[in-house]
């Protein structure tokens, strides 16, 4: 059931068996063809709405030092972007403390994917995603966790390599779970967290243990956070969500309890909605939930049975 999610499907191809290949991305480089999408400080250089795909002509003879240059993939078939099929995207992604790239074409800004991505095309939002997740990994993992030495960029900027004793790192992912939680008169408990606006209410998540089932993670983070039991959990979908590197897993979590204990630590105060009753306090603005770009969106609209209507929303 992952029509729920937003973008499910890959819609760029990784090319994960040529791009360990000798010389593959020298070839990349060397087309006229490519694109490059430019990364700085977790925000993506923008052309308005959307992220620049720079030609190569634009960008500089000499790529600026201290650049992790990483292969994104190849937009696939069908996704009428203004990208052609088949074009391979380029991640420059910039040291955090080097200055402002001088050569940034005229009126380019650059974004942060949550103030940015709902506007995004399914390639857009790949792009984004991806540079996110490995420009983060590789600001982190410069040095080997065995021996310390200084590692080396490999297989197009998946891998990074010992040099001292040849071991092999990967991006990371940390996986979470995230639940919808379901009583068993059908109404959705949502949570409001202390970090957030009083009338902001959400699904709950948290990371999984080393050693832990995503359902027992599930289980153990939704009885500490608001005190209910979980007799049985639903598997929806899955969501990359790398800041800085989180792999979102959905559930809805089913329970017969019909009081919520919020912990006070996470979660200041816990509330049961009908439906009707939840989208009634959405119009109304008296309750703030999740934005369209997140799982927690799709799992709560998934519960709810489709599109949960906003106050801004054209009729
Ligand atoms: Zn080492």
């Amino acid at each position: 059931m992952i029509e729920s999610t937003p973008f499910p499907e890959a819609v760029l191809d990784r090319q994960c068996e040529q791009r360990s290949e000798p010389g593959f991305m020298e070839k990349v480089l060397s087309s006229a063809s490519h694109r490059v999408m430019v990364f700085q400080r977790g925000q993506a250089l923008m052309a308005g709405s959307t992220p620049a795909f720079l030609a190569p002509e634009v960008l500089p003879d000499v790529t600026p030092e201290g650049t992790t240059v990483v292969y994104l993939g190849k937009v696939g078939p069908g996704q009428g972007h203004v990208l052609p099929q088949g074009t391979d995207l380029v991640l420059y992604a910039l040291p955090d403390d080097a200055d402002e790239p001088d050569w940034v074409p005229d009126g380019g800004t650059f974004a942060r994917f949550r103030d940015v991505a709902v506007n995004f095309t399914a390639v857009d939002e790949q792009a984004f995603v991806q540079a996110q997740a490995v420009a983060n990994w590789h600001a982190s993992h410069r040095h080997c966790p065995r021996c310390g030495s200084k590692t080396i960029m490999d297989a197009a900027g998946w891998m990074r390599r010992c040099p001292q004793d040849g071991s092999q790192h990967f991006p990371r992912t940390d996986p979470a779970v995230i639940v919808a939680i379901v009583g068993s008169d059908d109404r959705i408990l949502l949570a409001n967290n202390r970090q957030w606006e009083n009338n902001r209410y959400s699904t709950v998540a948290g990371f999984v243990e080393g050693g832990e089932s995503a359902e027992q993670a599930a289980v153990r983070e939704i009885a500490e956070e608001v005190g209910v039991h979980l007799h049985s959990l639903n598997y929806i979908s899955s969501q990359a969500w790398p800041f800085p590197q989180s792999l979102m897993l959905g559930f809805l979590g089913h329970t017969a309890d019909t009081v919520a204990v919020p912990d006070n630590v996470e979660v200041r105060g816990a509330r049961w909605f009908a439906r009707g009753e939840l989208q009634s306090a959405v119009l109304a603005g008296e309750v703030q939930i999740s934005h369209r770009l997140s799982i927690a969106r799709a799992l709560i609209e998934h519960w709810y049975g489709g599109a949960i209507v906003e106050p801004g929303d054209k009729a």
